[in-house]
Formats: C-alpha cells, sequence, structure tokens
C-alpha cells in the first residue's frame, strides 16, 4: 500500500481468485471453467478479420449480442444488460441498488465476492447463515429492508432453492432490488428469468463463463425490468462505455446462436456429476446435492486442506476454503469423464492409505 491511497480503501481485503497456475498443466477443477471447446462457430468469430477490426471501438450498446441473447431467453434486448463478465455486474449493483443507507443480505456462505464489492462500495453488510444442511431459508430473506443476493444454485455448496421459493422472496420485498446469481443455472436449477417481466425488483444475473466456455473472454449479462437496467447503464457509462470488447461480442454472438450444443454438453455434465457424486459417496464423501457443475464434497475425520494438497501434489487442483465453516471441504469442478475418472482414482490412493510422499 502506498502512503497516497485514501484512508477508506485501507482496510479492504480484495478477492482472491482461485489459482491459475502458469508452471505446469494440473487437471484444472478448481474455477468451474467448462471442460469441452466452444462451439466451432465461436473459433471462427475470432480470426484475423476479427483482429483487423479490433482497430475500432467496439459497439457500446452490444446490439446484435444482446439481441441475440434475447431471442434465447424470449426477452427485448431493452432487458438485457452486457458486460465484462458477471463480476462487473455485480459490482455495478452493489453500487446502484446498496450503499451507505441501504444494506444488503445475503447468506454467511456464498460467492466470496458479494462481501467485497460490499466493503468497496460501503455498504452494510449481513450475513445469514445457511441451515445446518447448507440450504437457504428462504423465509430469512423475506422484508430485510435492504438489497437481497443470492446466488442460485448457491456457491460453493451448489445447492438451489426453487423459483416459486425465489418468488417469494422477490414478493416479500415490493421494495428492494432482490439480484439472483445464475451462474450455474444451466447445470439443473429453474431459472427465475420469466419472472422479470413480472417482478420491477427482481434481476437475474448470468455468465458465459462457466456454461458456454468463455471464462476468459468475460461476458455476463443480466436481465430485468427496462428501469433497473437503465440503472446499470448509468454506472456503465459513468465508468467503461466500451467494458465487452469486441472479440468477446462476437463470441459471445456466436455461443449464443449455437446455444443447442451448450445446452446438450451441459446435460452431459450434469450426468458426470451425478456418477461422480455417487462414486464419492461410495467412498465414504458427504456430498452435497449439486444442481451445479461442481461438487462440494467432505470426508469425515479428514482435513479438507490435507486433501486439497494431497491432490495438487498429483496434478489435480480443486478449490479449498478456509472459513471456519467449510474448511473441511473441497469444491470440485466436474470436468470431462476422464478427468473425474483421474480424479476418482486419485482419491481413492488418498483415502485408502496414502502413498510414501504423505506418511514422510
Ligand atoms: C464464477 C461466478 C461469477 C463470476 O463470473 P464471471 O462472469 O466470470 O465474472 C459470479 N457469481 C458466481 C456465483 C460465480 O460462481
Amino acid at each position: 500500500m502506498s502512503r497516497f491511497l485514501i484512508d477508506r480503501y485501507a482496510p479492504l481485503e480484495p478477492y482472491t481468485p482461485g489459482e491459475q497456475p502458469q508452471d505446469m498443466q494440473y487437471i484444472k477443477l478448481n474455477t468451474n471453467e467448462f471442460p469441452y471447446p466452444p462451439a466451432p462457430e465461436v473459433l471462427a468469430a475470432v480470426n484475423a478479420d476479427a483482429a483487423a477490426q479490433l482497430r475500432l471501438y467496439c459497439d457500446p450498446e452490444c446490439t446484435v449480442l444482446r439481441q441475440a441473447l434475447g431471442e434465447n431467453y424470449g426477452v427485448p434486448a431493452a432487458n438485457i444488460f452486457t458486460a465484462n463478465g458477471s463480476d462487473d455486474i455485480l459490482n455495478f449493483a452493489f453500487q446502484a441498488f446498496a450503499g451507505a443507507q441501504k444494506p444488503a443480505f445475503f447468506p454467511d456462505v456464498t460467492y466470496g465476492f458479494y462481501k467485497v464489492f460490499g466493503a468497496l462500495h460501503g455498504v452494510d453488510c449481513t450475513e445469514l447463515p445457511l441451515r445446518d444442511d447448507f440450504t437457504v431459508d428462504p423465509a430469512d430473506y423475506y422484508r430485510r429492508g435492504g438489497m437481497v443476493v443470492l446466488a442460485n444454485p448457491n456457491a460453493p455448496t451448489g445447492i438451489a432453492l426453487t423459483r416459486d421459493q425465489i418468488e417469494r422472496i422477490v414478493q416479500e420485498n415490493p421494495d428492494q432490488v432482490v439480484l439472483i446469481d445464475e451462474a450455474y443455472v444451466d447445470f439443473g436449477a429453474e431459472s427465475c428469468v420469466p419472472l422479470t417481466a413480472r417482478y420491477d425488483n427482481l434481476l437475474v444475473v448470468m455468465t458465459y463463463s462457466k456454461s458456454r466456455a468463455l471464462a476468459g473472454a468475460r461476458l455476463g449479462f443480466a436481465i430485468g425490468s427496462r428501469g433497473l437496467i437503465e440503472d446499470l447503464e448509468r454506472i456503465k457509462y459513468s465508468t467503461n462505455p466500451y467494458n465487452v470488447n469486441r472479440i468477446t461480442q462476437a463470441c459471445g454472438t456466436a455461443a449464443a446462436r449455437f446455444d443447442g450444443y451448450y445446452r446438450s454438453r451441459c446435460a452431459e455434465i450434469a450426468a458426470t456429476r451425478d456418477f461422480t457424486a455417487a462414486a464419492l459417496r461410495e467412498m465414504g464423501f458427504r456430498v452435497l446435492p449439486s444442481q451445479t457443475n461442481f461438487l462440494f464434497a467432505e470426508k469425515p475425520g479428514m482435513d479438507g486442506a490435507e486433501l486439497y494438497q494431497a491432490l495438487r501434489r498429483r496434478g489435480i487442483l480443486v478449490r479449498h476454503f478456509t472459513q471456519p465453516r467449510i474448511r473441511q471441504f473441497n469444491r470440485i469442478t466436474v470436468g470431462t469423464r476422464g478427468q473425474m475418472d483421474v480424479l476418482l482414482a486419485a482419491v481413492k490412493e488418498i483415502t485408502e492409505g496414502g502413498t510414501p510422499d504423505e506418511k514422510r
């Protein structure tokens, strides 16, 4: 920290992203990326012509991309806001809909960035404990008097609320924004997008990072009432109008047009997930019921950090969190069936006696 940083940012604890190691090839199961290549049309969009066009500014309104997204979700382009990853949108939402006079409410175990954006924008954040089984109690979020932020399905638990449960939360907070982060919704949960036409306080946030093989392109979007979208646009045009670059707009449009490819791959991932969960349970793991592309699992009697380290030594990267309530768990991204076979063999070796390197 330099002596120039102003006081209010000194106590900030920035978000720690999952490792993106550059030293060697791991089986990378730590940041919930898509294990399959993008649709061929997406690769075709990143060609020399597109690169040559980079000399020109991109369309700040993302007109073609929003049109393509709108067709997939059955909503007008005017109700869609696009941004540089959904983190960008979460940042704008905490800035626009919460603040010194407007608190925010989210679970104690959820996406770690909510707390960081809250702190960045001086928001009084209340973390409401999940139940003992790591489910959200919807009633905790009724009549809260501030912005409600829920990842659905939740991360890193993988557990989802139903659309009806969320609709009730939206109804119970008519004068507050209810933000539903649907980063993982394509792997099996019910989307709340159909509710956005009826509730002007509901904002659904989505990303092409997890289910559309575009994590490195940075593309997120939000669907909501025209008023909420205008508010986000107000912040964007006060920050960086060109936050979705030209190549990303082209990739996103191509991905949106070939949605069927991704939907069938997501179904494949869901099947691999269920297979992997069953295999882990057979080895004595407690695995939370996941509707995502990851599994959150602990082995009673085994230290979570130790398992993480032992897998890492075998070239397999998973995500371990140190928060006391979940430090016995690891979050394992569901990869290809081949990757899961390697993971399961390694877990078996580690849990059933270990190899010389652990006995040292
Ligand atoms: C990965 C993730 C995000 C961020 O996604 P980007 O679009 O890559 O910024 C947001 N919310 C949750 C719950 C996530 O898991």
